[in-house]
């Protein structure tokens, strides 16, 4: 049985914070590797600022160049009209069979949306969640939301995480899947603040990998 995470991401573009909770996540599942998906017209995003997804399927696969166990897959990028991670995950079923198990991996910021998606309750019985934390956001931000085996939690479960007297809650989905819930280090860098600072020329080096960089300068994205 091979281990399989799913990283979607607007990707806009793909940062070193998402190659850093990609690595960290295959390490703490013991995933035997991660596909990055960029989106197509992102249904969440209805903002002007999202380039060509061309453009940043592209930079994804520059950043994941480097990592054996890091691939890209273009099925969002590339399908007409939006895309649905319910869609997605059936998609990889399709393609990888009873060998696979998958772990579809997001942001609290994310996962705090995900009753607004396409067919939660269907999706929630797919494959297994992994929630990470972002600054900015708590895991007991998650109390509130209406998925019933979360919703039954005791909020000082979510505390504990939040002050990292546990590095994990792993709670049972209706399914046969788990929603897991991770902390991992935080990391401070989002794709909006870097636009920001490409439009401002400031310096942006360490904070995503420099082939990306140098793919951003020469097309002149987000200038
Ligand atoms: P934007 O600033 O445009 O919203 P982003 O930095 O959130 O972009 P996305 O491509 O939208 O990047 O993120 C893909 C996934 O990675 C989402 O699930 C998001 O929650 C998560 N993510 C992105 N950056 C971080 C971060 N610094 N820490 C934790 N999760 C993150």
């Amino acid at each position: 049985m091979q281990h399989i995470g799913l990283f979607g991401g607007t990707f806009n573009p793909i940062h070193t914070g998402h190659l850093r909770i990609a690595a960290e996540i295959k390490e703490h599942f013991s995933l035997d590797r991660i596909i990055f998906i960029p989106t197509g017209i992102p249904p969440h995003k209805g903002d002007s600022e999202v380039i060509d997804p061309a453009h940043r399927l592209h930079m994804a696969e520059l950043a994941v160049a480097p990592y054996k166990d890091f691939s890209v897959s273009p099925v969002e990028a590339e399908r007409k009209g939006f895309s649905y991670s319910i869609d997605t995950v059936k998609f990889f079923q399709r393609e990888l069979g009873d060998t696979a198990e998958l772990y579809f991996i997001l942001g609290i910021d994310a996962f705090l949306e995900i009753k607004t998606w396409k067919d939660t309750d269907e999706l929630l019985t797919l494959c297994h969640f992994i929630v990470i934390p972002r600054p900015g956001y708590r895991f007991s931000d998650l109390k509130g939301l209406d998925i019933p085996p979360l919703n039954r939690l005791e909020s000082t479960e979510l505390d504990k995480l939040d002050k990292g007297e546990i590095i994990r809650l792993s709670i049972k989905l209706t399914g046969r899947y788990h929603l897991f819930l991770e902390r991992i280090t935080p990391c401070d860098i989002s794709s909006t603040g870097l636009r920001v600072l490409i439009k401002e020329g400031s310096e942006v080096k360490n904070l995503l990998p420099e082939s990306v960089l140098l793919y951003i300068m020469r097309k002149r994205l987000y200038h």
